[in-house]
């Protein structure tokens, strides 16, 4: 059970140089363009990550997992475990047991983390190391009762530029050395949701300020003395797909309301029946011929989503480019995530999101994986 997302680790131990450095542990800094399209990149000009491309090496292949959002999907990055596993199975949750509702702004219970053990985690706890993040999602919780040493609180009014200067800051000059370090930033998923990834006049303004930024964060690593010892990702957490006014499935033409508490709407809703399960199911099943409803246990084992108790009983899983609602003027079509969505002939239908790194000297990452569950691969090199 290989989570491919973990592709992204997987050329850190080449071109290491063995310069002076070498007996200094190895630092890698991790970076989240949020909704980076893997197309974006052939499609729009990025002369700055072009460099940063040329000086290390280009992952064709990443893909998320299932479901394809923003929590979820970071979670499994820094854990390498498919959602069913390490917990954070939306960004909008509610566990029957506790009766605790979760949601990405109301996030910071442990109680939903504590599946896992998150990569700044696992670096800690290693005697002489430390970590830190600006934002990256669920650093700015205690997990397992620990916390990066450096972090900020997730306030998305925070410019990149405050957290890039404080993530160098801490990388340059912190004992225990900073080993481990996150950096998250908002775009380009906040402009796709916006105006659509196909909206070509936007993007193109929005994706060249994201070069620029990956400019800023080049120059000050080297303007820092940080490049040469420092490992640097960037990668994605999925992709975006146009929708449309016209690619609505809506729930009200199917079921009263009153029959189920909607938990997460889309591109894959999770309903809570209120009344017998098997009758929400009967009255969803051919609700729209663009929108799979599973029961829990018949969730196909491709996705690795269905050991959790956080996934409810019936999920809708909506087909790529259509918008679940629960009619046409409670919401409208926003552009949506998008990714490992079954489609017309295809088990999955992934936008392969881009990673890359640049290599500067490191050994191999260190890692303690679960000992059951669906874990994922973290072989290296
Ligand atoms: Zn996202």
């Amino acid at each position: 059970m290989k989570l491919l997302v973990i592709i992204l680790f997987s050329g850190l131990i080449t071109g290491c140089r063995s310069d002076s450095s070498s007996s200094l542990p190895p630092k890698l800094l991790l970076v989240s363009f949020d909704g980076f399209r893997a197309d974006y990149l052939k499609n729009y000009e990025f002369p700055h990550l072009q460099n940063f491309i040329k000086e290390g090496v280009l992952v064709e292949h990443v893909k998320n997992v299932f479901i394809t959002k923003t929590f979820p999907n970071h979670y499994s990055i820094v854990t390498g475990l498919y959602e069913e596993s390490h917990g954070i199975v939306a960004n909008s949750m509610y566990d029957a047991v506790t009766k605790k509702h979760f949601s990405d702004s109301n996030d910071k219970d442990p109680f939903w983390w504590n599946e896992a053990v998150p990569i700044w985690v696992t670096n800690q706890l290693q005697e002489n190391r430390s970590s830190a993040a600006a934002m990256w999602p669920g650093t700015d919780v205690p997990i397992h009762n620990t916390i990066s040493s450096y972090f900020m609180n997730y306030s998305s009014s925070v410019s990149f530029e405050e957290r890039l200067n404080n993530i160098t800051m801490w990388l340059n000059n912190s004992n225990p050395p900073v080993t481990f370090a996150t950096l998250y930033w908002e775009e380009p998923d906040a402009s796709g949701h916006k105006y659509g990834p196909e909206d070509e006049e936007n993007m193109s303004r929005v994706l060249k300020t994201v070069d620029d930024l990956i400019g800023d964060l080049v120059q000050k690593l080297k303007m820092l003395g940080l490049w040469e010892n420092l490992n640097v990702i960037i990668t994605s957490d999925h992709g975006m797909t146009q929708c449309s006014q016209d690619r609505l499935i809506k729930l009200d033409f199917c079921i009263d309301r009153s029959y189920y508490t909607l938990i997460d709407l889309s591109p894959v809703a999770a309903l809570l029946p209120r009344i017998n399960r098997t009758e929400v199911y009967n009255k969803l099943k051919n609700c729209s011929s663009h929108m799979n409803v599973y029961l829990k246990e018949d969730i196909p084992n491709r996705f690795y989503y269905q050991h959790n108790d956080r996934i409810q009983p019936i999920i809708l899983v909506a087909d790529e480019g259509w918008t679940i609602v629960l009619n046409e003027s409670s919401q409208k079509c926003s552009v949506r995530l998008e990714n490992l969505l079954p489609s017309k002939g295809c088990l999955h239908q992934p936008n392969e999101d881009f990673t890359e790194f640049e290599a500067g000297c490191t050994t191999r990452a260190h890692w303690i994986p679960p000992a059951s569950g669906s874990e994922g691969n973290y072989t290296m090199g």
